[in-house]
């Protein structure tokens, strides 16, 4: 069966979603600027900007991400994510359809995972 996604839009409030250059490039692509969408933490990585409480591509009245096509690769694989303290690929609790996610989702999400790693210049990073 797999990940069953309800659409409740936790994943899309007071979003921490890194930013790969990829991802900034699609973004910036449809004719957003990096200042609109994105913020550089003090990690020294962009990461979505939210407004209102939520990441500014998403429309709270539709509850949906309106540039759902586009969206960054952390945004397509998530609920699972990679924890970089732990150096290991997990699925985030706090959504809470996480105990949906299968063993075969997680192999499915292990190359974008990667290239997501690889973009962000943790090549010695082996997923
Ligand atoms: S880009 Fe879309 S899917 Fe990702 S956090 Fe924003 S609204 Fe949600």
């Amino acid at each position: 069966m797999g990940f069953r996604c309800i659409r409740c839009g936790r994943c899309c409030q007071e979003t921490e979603m890194i930013l790969t250059p990829s991802d900034i490039a699609r973004i910036e692509g449809l004719g957003y600027s990096l200042t609109y969408f994105a913020v550089k933490s003090p990690d020294g990585f962009y990461r979505l900007r939210n407004v209102d409480g939520h990441c500014v591509f998403y429309d709270p009245e539709e509850r949906r991400c309106i540039i759902y096509p586009w969206r960054p690769l952390g945004c397509r694989v998530y609920p699972i994510v990679y924890d970089l303290d732990r150096r290991c690929i997990t699925v985030d609790l706090e959504c809470p359809m996480a105990y949906t996610v299968t063993e075969e989702d997680i192999e499915r999400a292990r190359s974008i995972i990667a290239r997501i790693l690889r973009e962000l210049g943790f090549y010695h990073v082996v997923v």
